[in-house]
Formats: structure tokens, C-alpha cells, sequence
């Protein structure tokens, strides 16, 4: 008799709790285009009916978000197998992005242990990096003798106009605001520089089989494309992977051109 009253009170609470949470949300605007038109899509994710992008909420805080990665690691710290293919398409990648630009000032955000940025390193870059995960820096700086910076990229100083190239290899998905990422990284790069994204293409079938705790934000190949021209990118390369497990990776190039939105 207890357990079925105990049952019914969580059951009533756990019901109450998730009904507050749609419509508090309801009241909070998208977090990309500040339109107040988002609904409950899956699990802890919402879709903004104007941006489509895909985004959880409640945001974590961003306090508790760093500690929680304070110690996030890749694997390829620990398997030399899978270091060694994550450096092989680090320098696929670099390969591409010499065929715009000679080697010259790069900045790799969100590096963890700083794989891509020893293989830029060796073919003549120069490298700096930053990551939220304090074991990561460290990682980098004893294994590679990298200069990584530790924290959230809106917490560094850092010059504006100043690199040739900025990297953000499965990123934007990570941070808690997107748009002032990409803003922080067209005030970063030189004219005529590059950015350089990897990141899911997700729509709202394919996130429920993909559902991934640690993305804040998810778009699809056309949205995300969207957010990144909207800052005053240019797409000036493409390629589509469509993993074995259905997942679409897109890895693009970006060229800094025309003027952003903070001055449009
Ligand atoms: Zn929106």
C-alpha cells in the first residue's frame, strides 16, 4: 500500500516537474535567434521553430560544465592506434586547408591533448590551442611541449585579426553560445583567413538514434551552414562523411569575408 502511494507521488511529482519544464521553456527564447518559438523536440532537447537548430535545455551552468570535463581526455591519449589515426586525418585535413593558405598563425579551440595542433606544428605552423579540460591541457603540454591555454574561449584575451587560420573540429556543438563563438572567431582571423569546422549534421529524426548528452546545440547540413554565413563566413569547401552507424559528418572551410554581424 506504501509503495503504491509512493509510486503515485513520484509519478505525480515527476509528471508536475516536467510539465513546469515545457512551459518555463516556453517563456525562455531560442538561444541562437532569440525568438520565443521553441518546442519540446526529444529527451532534454528543443527545436526553435524560426533557427531549426537544435538545442538542450536547461543549459548546464557553465561552472559546473568545466568541472565535469576538468578531466575529459580523448582516447587517442591513451591508444596509440587511435592516436595515430586521429593525427592521420589531422594532416588530411591540414593538406586541404595549405591548398588556400601557406603555413602561418593557428589557433586550435576546444584542442584537448592537441593532436591536430603537433601534426600543424611539424609541417610549419605555429600552433596555440585552448580547452575547458585541465587534464587535457596538462596532457598537451608534458606529451607535446604545445601551448594550450586552459579555459572557455570567451574568458581568454585574445588578439583580434591575428591568425591565418582558426580550427573547430567537433566544437561548436560542445559551447554554450555558438553564434559568439563564431563572432570571437571571425574578430580572430585575418582577412581572407580561414576557419575550419567539423561537426554532426542532425535533423529531427536522425538526433534520436544520435542523441548525444554532451551536445548543447545540433543542426542540420543546411542550418548549420546558415548560422556560420550569418557571422560573415564564406563556405569555400565542403565534404559530406556518412559513417557506416548513419551518422553525417560535415567538415567545412570558411573564409572570412564581408562584414559580421556585430557591425551589421
Ligand atoms: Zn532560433
Amino acid at each position: 500500500m506504501l509503495k503504491k502511494y509512493l509510486r503515485l507521488m513520484y509519478n505525480f511529482y515527476f509528471l508536475l516537474g516536467v510539465s513546469f519544464f515545457k512551459i518555463s521553456t516556453k517563456l525562455h527564447p531560442c538561444l541562437i535567434c532569440r525568438q520565443n518559438k521553441v518546442r519540446h523536440l526529444f529527451k532534454d532537447l528543443f527545436i526553435c521553430n524560426d533557427c531549426r537548430s537544435i538545442q538542450k535545455r536547461p543549459q548546464p551552468n557553465k561552472l559546473l560544465w568545466r568541472l565535469k570535463h576538468r578531466n575529459a581526455l580523448l582516447s587517442a591519449c591513451f591508444n596509440k592506434d587511435i592516436s595515430k589515426t586521429r593525427m592521420a586525418e589531422a594532416k588530411k585535413q591540414l593538406i586541404v586547408l595549405e591548398r588556400f593558405k601557406n603555413p602561418g598563425k593557428l589557433f586550435d579551440i576546444g584542442c584537448n591533448g592537441g593532436f591536430f595542433m603537433k601534426v600543424a606544428q611539424d609541417r610549419g605552423w605555429e600552433v596555440i590551442g585552448n580547452d575547458i579540460s585541465i587534464g587535457a591541457v596538462k596532457w598537451g603540454r608534458t606529451n607535446f611541449g604545445l601551448n594550450i591555454m586552459y579555459g572557455y574561449l570567451d574568458d581568454l584575451n585574445l588578439n583580434s585579426d591575428y591568425y591565418e587560420a582558426v580550427n573547430l573540429w567537433n566544437v561548436l556543438e560542445h559551447t554554450h553560445n555558438p553564434m559568439l563563438t563564431l563572432k570571437l572567431c571571425w574578430n580572430m582571423i585575418k582577412k581572407d583567413g580561414l576557419l575550419m569546422v567539423k561537426l554532426p549534421s542532425k535533423n529531427r529524426n536522425s538526433i534520436k538514434v544520435h542523441y548525444d548528452q554532451y551536445h548543447l546545440f545540433e543542426w542540420n547540413e543546411t542550418d548549420s551552414n546558415e548560422l556560420i554565413e550569418k557571422v560573415g563566413f564564406k563556405k569555400i569547401w565542403e565534404n559530406i562523411i556518412n559513417h557506416k552507424n548513419g551518422l553525417t559528418e560535415i567538415e567545412r572551410f570558411y573564409q572570412k569575408a564581408g562584414p559580421s554581424s556585430n557591425e551589421k
